[in-house]
């Protein structure tokens, strides 16, 4: 049973070019806001460095994987990066029965795939650094990838970026992280108040500034 009279539930998609500050962002909304949860996807890539089983991921084998596609148990997968990668109905489920904000850190594919799916819950939202180079910079100051890895993040941000503004509804340049925090709440706030008819006009007016029709994503080849 969905609680919606009183606390909707809400499916917060978050998706973004890797290296533009998604984690960095989520955390952070997560960290500061009352009744948002990670949802933690189930992946059949290996753990990396401190990567915890059913904390950062459920880490699946690909038969394992494959046995719970065909069970009908995922609300979206997809494959990335040559891996596959779901969200487990049961996780958005348990959100929405909760009332509970659930941030899903997913690609675009499966964030259309929630959209279809829950449109009245779902809110997206793509997550763009303030411009290529930067996101190179941002890309090679995490040390974690080598140049070539960089080079293939690189071209498929472009992808990533023309796919989410042909079907998500808010853009955040991510520039300072305070400032794409604050709005990052504000459309989140305004979604969940806009159902329960409350929506506050402050909060209301800077969502409106991250529509996806005002964004200027030329750089992005968009
Ligand atoms: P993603 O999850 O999108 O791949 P991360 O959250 O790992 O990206 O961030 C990529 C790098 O950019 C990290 O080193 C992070 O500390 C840095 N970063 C994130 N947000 C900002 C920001 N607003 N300004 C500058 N650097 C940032
Ligand atoms: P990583 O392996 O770096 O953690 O994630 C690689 C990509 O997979 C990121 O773009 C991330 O957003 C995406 N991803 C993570 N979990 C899911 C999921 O459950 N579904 C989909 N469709 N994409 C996911």
């Amino acid at each position: 049973m969905s609680s919606e009279a009183s606390a909707p539930g809400q499916l917060l998609v978050i998706s973004a070019p890797s290296g533009a500050g998604k984690t960095t962002l989520a955390r952070r909304f997560v960290g500061v806001t009352p009744g948002a949860r990670f949802s933690v996807s189930a992946t059949t890539r290996p753990p990396r460095g401190s990567e915890r089983d059913g904390v950062d991921y459920h880490f699946l084998s690909p038969g394992d994987f494959a046995a719970r596609v065909a069970a009908g148990d995922f609300a979206e997968w997809a494959e990335v990066h040559g891996r596959s990668y779901g969200t487990l109905r049961a996780t958005v489920e348990e959100a929405l029965d909760a009332g509970a904000v659930a941030v899903f850190d997913i690609d675009v594919q499966g964030g259309s795939q929630i959209l279809d799916r829950w449109p009245a819950q779902a809110v997206s939202v793509l997550v763009v650094p303030p411009s290529p180079a930067e996101l190179e910079r941002r890309l090679r100051g995490r040390s974690t990838e080598s140049d070539e890895a960089v080079r293939l993040r690189l071209a498929a941000a472009r992808t990533e970026v023309s796919r989410a503004a042909a079907r998500y509804r808010y853009v955040i340049v991510n520039d300072r992280l305070e400032e794409a925090l604050g709005r990052l709440s504000a459309i989140s706030r305004t979604a969940r108040a806009v159902r329960t008819g409350a929506p506050d006009p402050d909060q209301a007016a800077i969502a409106a500034t991250c529509l996806v029709e005002r964004a200027d994503l030329s750089a992005w080849g968009v």
